[in-house]
């Protein structure tokens, strides 16, 4: 948890801090509502997401005098409705591959954004937590993606399963590692997608034919699309997920780069805006700097 709240220091510094000095112990006020609107859309909460939180508020205040604290509290449990409405089961929101069958996370994004860390650090986690776990570099679009992943996979002790002829279809890449997965007993196959977005067909086109062979393969295999996200980039990042979401079916979210920057709103955007659970969290390029997302942690570090 201190790990997180280091990570998220800097959204802290930017807009919680400048908060609890505006708010102070004082009830709050129209004015302090303004104010407060104005520190969440610059620490890219989002406007709708803002508007929901500003306006819950305000009818509270039109109910009863809401001192500074109580405020705070109030503000958390709407952030924490907010990061919670697209989860199913509220709080913790942790993602674990189900036992005794075969789990497929696709992993999708924009160069950039930490997609490639970010799965190592997926395969570090789940290795170390005793699922059978294997990569299959199905970025084939990227020259360097199949050594950097290769990296990953051998600091986490993970096969990484790999075509290395030029131009190879990811779709083949995925058969070869469906394959392998089966032959190991495989609880988790990680798939390190070329999904694009400068062609909304190509990532379709990629994704379904990926997803169909899976499904012939493995018909009870448990899929995930996952979209990693730059929490740095800011709105861009909800500019990403809107388009991601429209060409693929996406059932999660992961924000890199948490640590060292003030936008860690974004999160909140993602989840309100693209309706998506969050489900694990990057701050930090180390390995071990991933973890699952837990919205009571994040709103607490946030607005600690
Ligand atoms: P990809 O192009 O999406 O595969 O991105 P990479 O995985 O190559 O990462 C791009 C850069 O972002 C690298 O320098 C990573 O070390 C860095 N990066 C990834 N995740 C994080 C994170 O959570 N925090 C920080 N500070 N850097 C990160």
């Amino acid at each position: 948890l201190s790990k997180l709240r280091r990570g998220l220091e800097e959204t802290r510094k930017g807009f919680v801090s400048e908060l609890l000095d505006k708010l102070g112990d004082d009830p709050l006020t129209p004015e302090s509502l303004d104010d407060l609107e104005t520190l969440l859309i610059r620490a890219d909460v989002g406007i709708d997401s803002t508007d929901k939180v500003i306006n819950a508020l305000r009818k509270k205040l039109n109910e009863e005098v809401v001192g500074g604290e109580e405020g705070i509290k109030f503000l958390k449990d709407e952030l924490r409705a907010i990061i919670e409405k697209p989860i199913k089961n509220s709080g913790t929101n942790i993602l674990v591959p189900q036992k005794g069958k075969l789990n497929v996370w696709l992993i999708v994004g924009v160069n950039g954004v930490g997609k490639t860390t970010t799965l190592g650090k997926l395969a570090y986690l789940s290795s170390k937590s005793n699922y059978k776990t294997l990569i299959a570099a199905a970025d084939t679009f990227r020259a360097a993606a199949v050594e950097q992943l290769q990296v990953w996979g051998d600091r986490s002790k993970v096969d990484v399963i790999s075509n290395q002829s030029k131009n190879a279809d990811p779709a083949a890449v995925v058969f070869d590692a469906i394959n392998a997965a089966n032959k190991r007993k495989s609880d988790l196959l990680l798939v390190d997608t070329a999904g694009r977005l400068q062609n909304k067909n190509n990532l379709m086109d990629e994704l379904s034919k990926i997803k169909k062979i899976i499904d012939k393969k493995v018909p009870d295999a448990i899929i995930e699309s996952l979209l990693v996200l730059d929490a740095s980039q800011g709105q861009n990042g909800l500019k990403q997920a809107k388009s991601f979401a429209k060409s693929a079916n996406l059932s999660g979210a992961i924000i890199t780069k948490l640590d060292g920057t003030s936008r860690g709103g974004v999160s909140l955007a993602v989840s309100a805006e693209v309706n998506l659970p969050i489900r694990f969290i990057g701050a930090g390029e180390g390995i071990k700097d991933l973890r699952p997302f837990n919205s009571f942690e994040f709103v607490e570090a946030l607005l600690a």
